[in-house]
């Protein structure tokens, strides 16, 4: 009698096991392919995305998706169109600092104290790096790239803000194809991938705009676009105490747009303040992996 009620145990456990496991997806992540399990991306950030897991055959089909595929005319233009993730949501007292390093003739330069500071204090950070970025500082990239408390995603190939009818937005005109969308991600995707073994799964445009096609087409190649809800220094303009007044209105979740490309400005300064105050308010400090994954319930 003993057995067979030690038997059924094992055996409800097996079913509870086999249960939970399919509820998830194996997915392939990280600079050693390691496999963790997590449940899809559309469940946690309530997009349209399906998988996230960007091995680059898995791109390369994903693709030829996207070139078949006969999309509508974009009917929202903007930092917040349908599918942009703004903040994570949680209700947890978490804050996501997302630095960009945009590359190009004003936009190579590297914030060294910053991040000097930022691995000083152990501050987790997501770092969007733009292709032209990682050409003009090789080394610091690989540097940066191997500090686990920061997570290295996609900040665009030219700097383009994304659109499939070639919008302009800052003054800076926008891709104008389908073709050029793709470029714009896969370029530099494949630039990161090949670097540090890291496929990016989220993607800010130059600029930080698009139209909502371009945001679908991120989707389909199986990342997501991520702007901010906090607008942290303001294409790096912000005084220093302008930055800490802006980090100071972090909510739950919020996700704040910073740069470490441009040392002369009062980014750094501003980040210094806001920590320590942020801290005391209760607030820690996670990248967009570690976030979206407390946001799941
Ligand atoms: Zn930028």
């Amino acid at each position: 009698m003993r057995n067979i009620i030690l038997v059924s145990m094992v055996m409800i456990t097996l079913f509870i096991f086999i249960f939970v496991s399919v509820d998830k997806e194996s997915i392939l992540i990280g600079d050693d392919h390691e496999i963790i399990e997590r449940p899809p991306l559309n469940q946690v950030i309530g997009t349209s995305l399906r998988l996230n897991n960007n091995d680059l055959e898995k791109l390369k089909f994903a693709i030829s998706n996207v070139k078949n595929t006969r999309f509508d005319k974009p009917s929202e233009w903007g930092e917040s169109v349908t599918g942009v993730i703004q903040r994570i949501s949680t209700e947890e007292k978490i804050v996501s600092l997302t630095f960009d390093a945009c590359g190009g003739e004003w936009g190579s330069g590297y914030d060294e104290a910053l991040i000097n500071y930022l691995v000083a204090e152990n501050v987790p950070a997501t770092l969007f790096i733009n292709s032209r970025w990682i050409d003009e500082n090789l080394e610091t990239f690989l540097y940066l790239a191997s500090l686990d408390q920061f997570q290295i995603e996609n900040h665009g190939t030219e700097h383009r803000p994304l659109s499939i009818t070639g919008k302009t937005a800052w003054g800076i005109k926008g891709t104008s194809s389908v073709d050029e969308v793709i470029g714009e991600i896969v370029t530099n995707f494949e630039k990161i991938k090949e670097l540090t073994g890291h496929s990016s799964r989220y993607f800010r445009s130059g600029t930080a705009f698009y139209d909502n096609i371009a945001v679908e087409i991120v989707e389909q190649l199986g990342m997501n676009v991520v702007n901010y809800d906090i607008l942290g220094d303001a294409g790096a303009t912000f005084s220093a105490t302008q930055v800490r007044d802006a980090l100071l209105t972090a909510k739950p979740g919020s996700i704040a747009l910073l740069h470490m490309n441009q040392p002369t400005k009062g980014t750094f300064e501003g980040v210094k303040m806001a920590i320590p105050l942020l801290r005391e308010q209760g607030f820690t400090f996670v990248t967009l992996d570690e976030g979206f994954n407390l946001s799941i319930r």
